[in-house]
């Protein structure tokens, strides 16, 4: 049996259409908004009550309602936008099909209260099913238009009944306010409840797109934004807006999307835009973007859906790829832009003795749960096996290393074959030591052998009264009021948060010869290695003054040669003007010859009566200088050092030996023989990281300084990675 067709009751074909273009108070909202940006409103309130059923009432400050036109106003296809079909490809507008008011007014209790600007006084009338239901009564009213919603879908109970929650729906209608006014800054908005006073929106004239993200969205993502800004004129487009960079994620992507000024959805332009960020952000992370996009409204079709909220348009792939790109490259450049060097201050160290440190296998008893964010993996404690493998004989090469030529050949000579460390057994040479302690003197003075024999009874009663626990009865006790200076210099400069940190570090390698990277508990530091190996050997000068073993070359090395060679480098800075070279060589052979007994005495530093270099202080076990320079040691020996006071004496050349046995990247050959197979020498990374940062541990007291100067930088923190790596 076929149905008998019969047309439907017209208020019911409305009601029908009204819903398919209000669902739910929101998008009533935002048909009304709309409507008052049209009528050029700068100020727009909304007052809402049970999320909009029970009461939404929008008030602006626009162009106001005719009167005349008050009667067909809430009429289908009524609008004041539109004249002809053509019309609907250029329009610019928001709504334009004439159908928001009277959609309303089917599912609703629509009262209009308005007043243009040349009409006496205002007028009010109220709306049922799209009809006028009285004659509009002249009323009070400022400029403008107020159209109140009562009891909406008092007649459409399923879709009441659906939209069970008024505080979802009312959580609605401020994102819809919220959105629209981000995207028109300049105008005021503000959304609250009925009764309220505190608005959940306000936004004020004069602020800008990015106060109003703050206002709405917060400090956190308004800190982070880039401005974006990009148009193509084949593709008829323009965009702009605002993106978070790569510091800022939220749970759930907040794409913000205007296009030609109608706050709509592109479920294309989202997946574009997620995948961009994708490379930058952790795992289930997403960005915030707000972005206005003005294309030829000719090619844009908004009739997919019947609340416009989903649009397409034409190009649509190239567009989006070009909004894609665009994005792209401005996250690209804001990430390179940030700067991993600049920080020079060490967070977390200077208090590191008082806080306790989270974390550790080995300390897992603590009830405390510890995150795997800050958990330290390492411990400083464990040595590596390489360690152990340490050159127990010649720590120096074949005679023949596969070295550079020219003038380096001399240097290469000695550093091949004339280095081997003196064979003193430990106890011998501190018994030596021990015998050489009387004859200590307290200032420079004259050898031992020509002192009176009185002085040396009461400096050697003075050293038993002295001995303590630090000071090894067999080691030479040095009471040289400069030596104790400046070792108290040295303790009062130390930075002991610094120290801790070299104390207990698990070392991660060598950068290059400059930089070492080294954890310590969650962080990462990257060392100057030149500036702390310098200062260690300073410190290991003053400290062990008087005290040291001897390095001894096997072939004596002539001054002279060294002078010449160092002469004859750039580095000198010797020009003509400063004489022959040769005179100026024997002048430096002649002057340290004669302060070769002290430099013995007290740094082991061997020069024989003919002017040749027999020895240099051992400062660490298994450690030599890199014999490259040698030369302009000793050139600087002569012309860096102030010979003539005590003090200063002593730290000037602990400075500038020093600074020979540093690690220095200019001394520091790409091809070192250490790094081939077989030989026993090891390369400088070994020695770098088993001599040098082994000896941080124990012998080293930082100065204040390097936690200012670039020496120690913190380059990451790793509860920091976990934000930046948890997607991985
Ligand atoms: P449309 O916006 O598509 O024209 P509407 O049903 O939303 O259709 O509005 C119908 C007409 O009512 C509009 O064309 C406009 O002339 C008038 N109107 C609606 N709201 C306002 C307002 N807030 N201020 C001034 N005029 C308004
Ligand atoms: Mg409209």
């Amino acid at each position: 049996m076929a149905g008998v067709i019969r047309r439907l009751d017209e208020t019911v074909v409305n009601r029908i259409a009204a819903g398919e273009v209000i669902q739910r108070p929101a998008n009533a909202v935002k048909e009304m908004i709309e409507n008052c940006l049209d009528a050029k409103s700068t100020s727009i309130q909304v007052t809402v009550k049970d999320g909009g059923l029970k009461l939404l009432q929008i008030q602006d400050n626009g162009t106001g309602i005719r009167k005349e036109d008050m009667e067909i106003v809430c009429e289908r296809f009524t609008t004041s936008k539109l004249q002809t079909f053509e019309d609907l490809s250029s329009i610019a507008t928001y709504g334009f099909r004439g159908e928001a008011l009277a959609s309303i007014s089917h599912v609703a209790h629509v009262t209009i209260t308005t007043k243009t600007a040349d009409a006496k006084c205002a007028y009010r009338a109220n709306y049922s099913d799209g009809k006028l239901k009285g004659p509009p009564k002249p009323c009070a009213g400022n400029q403008g238009t107020q159209i109140l919603v009562e009891d909406l879908f008092y007649n459409v109970s399923t879709r009441r009944k659906a939209l069970k929650s008024p505080s979802d729906e009312y959580s609605r209608i401020v994102e819809v306010v919220g959105r629209y006014a981000i995207h028109n800054s300049g105008k005021s908005f503000s959304v609250k409840k009925q009764g309220e006073t505190v608005a959940d929106v306000r936004t004020l004239p004069n602020a800008s797109v990015v106060d109003n993200i703050r206002g709405i969205f917060g400090n956190a993502v308004s800190r982070e934004l880039i401005e974006v800004a990009c148009e193509d004129q084949k593709l008829a487009y323009k965009m702009k807006g605002y993106i978070s960079n790569a510091n800022y994620s939220v749970k759930k992507c907040i794409l913000i999307l205007f296009i030609n000024h109608r706050l709509v959805e592109s479920s294309a332009l989202k997946k574009a835009i997620e995948t961009v960020y994708a490379a930058y952000l952790p795992k289930n992370t997403h960005p915030f973007l707000y972005l206005s996009l003005e294309i030829a409204p000719q090619n844009v079709d908004v009739n997919v859906h019947p609340t416009k909220h989903e649009v397409h348009f034409l190009h649509e792939d190239s567009v989006i790829e070009s909004v894609q790109k665009h994005i792209e490259s401005k996250l690209l450049g804001s990430n390179s832009s940030r700067t991993y060097f600049t920080q020079t201050l060490l967070p977390g160290l200077s208090v590191s003795g008082n806080t306790e440190v989270k974390a550790s296998s080995t300390t897992s008893e603590s009830s405390e749960r510890v995150y795997a964010h800050q958990m330290v993996r390492t411990d400083c404690r464990t040595q590596k096996l390489d360690a152990f493998l340490q050159p127990k004989e010649k720590p120096l090469p074949d005679p023949e290393p596969a070295g550079p030529s020219s003038g380096q050949t001399a240097i290469k000579a000695i550093q091949a074959d004339s280095i081997e460390i003196d064979d003193v057994d430990d106890s011998d040479m501190l018994e030596a030591l021990a015998e050489q302690e009387a004859e200590v003197p307290k200032v420079l003075q004259p050898p031992p052998e020509k002192r009176p024999r009185t002085e040396q009874k009461e400096q050697q009663q003075e050293e038993g009264e002295d001995l303590t626990a630090a000071a090894t009865p067999k080691r030479r006790l040095i009471k040289l009021n400069s030596i104790k200076e400046l070792r108290a210099e040295i303790t009062e400069n130390t930075h002991k948060g610094l120290q801790e940190m070299m104390q207990n570090h698990s070392f991660v390698g060598c950068v290059n010869p400059q930089w070492s990277l080294v954890q310590h508990h969650t962080k990462l530091y990257l060392l100057n290695t030149n500036k702390l190996s310098q200062e260690l050997f300073y410190q290991i000068l003053i400290y062990d003054f008087g005290n040291f073993g001897v390095l001894r070359l096997s072939t004596p090395a002539p001054l002279y040669d060294l002078a010449m060679l160092a002469l004859e480098s750039e580095e000198s800075g010797w020009t003509e003007e400063d004489g022959p070279k040769e005179g100026l060589a024997q002048y430096i052979v002649d002057f340290l010859k004669k302060k070769a007994e002290m430099l013995e005495d007290y740094f082991s530093m061997e020069i024989d009566q003919e002017g040749n270099l027999l020895g240099l202080p051992l400062l660490l076990d298994n450690y030599t200088p890199v014999m490259e320079g040698l030369p302009m040691f000793i050139l600087r020996l002569a012309t860096e050092v102030n010979w003539d006071g005590e003090k200063d004496c002593f730290r000037d050349f602990s400075k500038e030996c020093s600074m020979f046995y540093s690690i220095r990247k200019q001394y520091i050959l790409e091809a070192e023989p250490g790094e081939e197979q077989g030989t026993e020498v090891k390369s400088w990374q070994w020695k770098v990281e088993h001599l040098i940062f082994k000896a941080f541990r124990t012998l080293f007291s930082p100065p204040k300084s390097f936690s200012e100067d670039g020496t120690v930088l913190q380059i990451a923190n790793l509860p920091d990675l976990y934000k930046v790596f948890e997607r991985c």
